[in-house]
């Protein structure tokens, strides 16, 4: 199996320069082995997130070329599966998330997972959902830190970049150089309190290279709706953002002028938060694949046959 451990690199910045510590070709699956958010800083619940060592936080792990990934193509994702620990932690500190104001001291709780299932309390049990926190490329020019979320992916946060979903992020260096990292066992839209359930675990990916696509940002594929991901300082321009994309998709898809696209968004896509706890927050526009049914651009993936076996597999020139 193809796979690719913390021990063979991490990264704390998404920046144009980065050196692969991997490589795979499109249509290649891997696996990548993730640390949680802190870097097992907090193992109990007397570890806190105002005691972690914050030169070791929020690390990815790659960075992995995609063969053949070239500046203006798009790297399509297949997030194929992803595996958690056994227990994750989740935090708050003075300060920090939607209402730090309010928080007077640091504290842990540890939850242990089991049967799918993540233990609050005595008498409350909640179905995780897994997905991966910060996933990126090589930036166009700035380097970001892994905490910030922009247009290289980075700590998006967003819950639908999970398992059976597809993420798409514009390349904007050679082999894409891609790193991933700070997996959730559950988080809901917003991650007001500044964590998820924070844990490590492999994820397996199926990474492949889409030339005409021309995305500028990161953009989730779930079975049911296209979602335009996009980050800012604040969340009114993030929302404004990732509306705009939203339109614009909606317009170029159904061939529609952009003042009906406008009035049809605010009739059937839905404007979320992915989360408004980052240094930039991420907003999410979601179209429903009932009224965009294929992505402007995007290449039917067709099926072929390899190995014996038949998978879906898109057209490449
Ligand atoms: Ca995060
Ligand atoms: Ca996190």
């Amino acid at each position: 199996m193809n796979r690719v451990r913390v021990s063979d690199g991490q990264i704390f910045a998404f920046a144009p320069n980065l050196q692969p510590v991997a490589a795979f070709g499109p249509g290649e699956t891997f696996e990548v082995e993730c640390q949680d958010s802190c870097g097992g800083q907090i193992r109990t619940e007397a570890d806190l997130l105002s005691k972690v060592d914050l030169d070791h936080v929020n690390g990815a792990t790659g960075p992995i070329e995609i063969v053949g990934a070239r500046p203006g193509d798009t790297l399509r994702l297949d997030v194929l599966d992803i595996a958690v620990g056994r227990e994750g932690y989740v935090g708050i500190e003075p300060e920090l998330g939607v209402l730090g104001d309010r928080v007077p001291r640091a504290k842990t709780r540890i939850l242990p997972l089991r049967d799918g299932f993540a233990r609050f309390s005595k008498d409350l049990r909640l179905p995780i959902a897994p997905h991966i926190g910060t996933i990126g490329v090589a930036t166009a020019g700035q380097t970001f830190s892994t905490f910030y979320p922009g247009e290289h992916g980075g700590n998006l946060d967003t819950r639908e970049i999970r398992a059976g979903s597809t993420l798409y992020l514009p390349v904007f260096q050679l082999g894409a150089l891609l790193a991933v990292g700070d997996l959730h066992a559950l988080m809901a839209d917003g991650e007001v309190c500044v964590t998820g359930i924070e844990i490590g675990g492999t994820v397996r990916l199926r990474a492949d290279v889409v030339p005409e696509l021309g995305l500028q940002r990161p953009l989730v594929e779930t079975r049911e709706a296209w979602i335009a991901l996009a980050s800012a300082p604040d969340l009114d321009a993030a929302a404004r953002t990732a509306t705009a994309d939203a339109v614009d998709l909606l317009a170029r898809g159904r061939g529609m002028d952009w003042e009906d696209a406008y009035m049809l968004a605010s009739l059937v896509c839905d404007l979320r938060i992915s989360q408004d706890v980052d240094p930039y927050r991420t907003c999410k526009m979601v179209v429903p694949k009932r009224y965009l049914p294929r992505l402007p651009g995007l290449p039917e993936r067709r099926p072929v046959r390899r190995r014996g076996r038949t998978t879906a597999r898109k057209q490449r020139r």
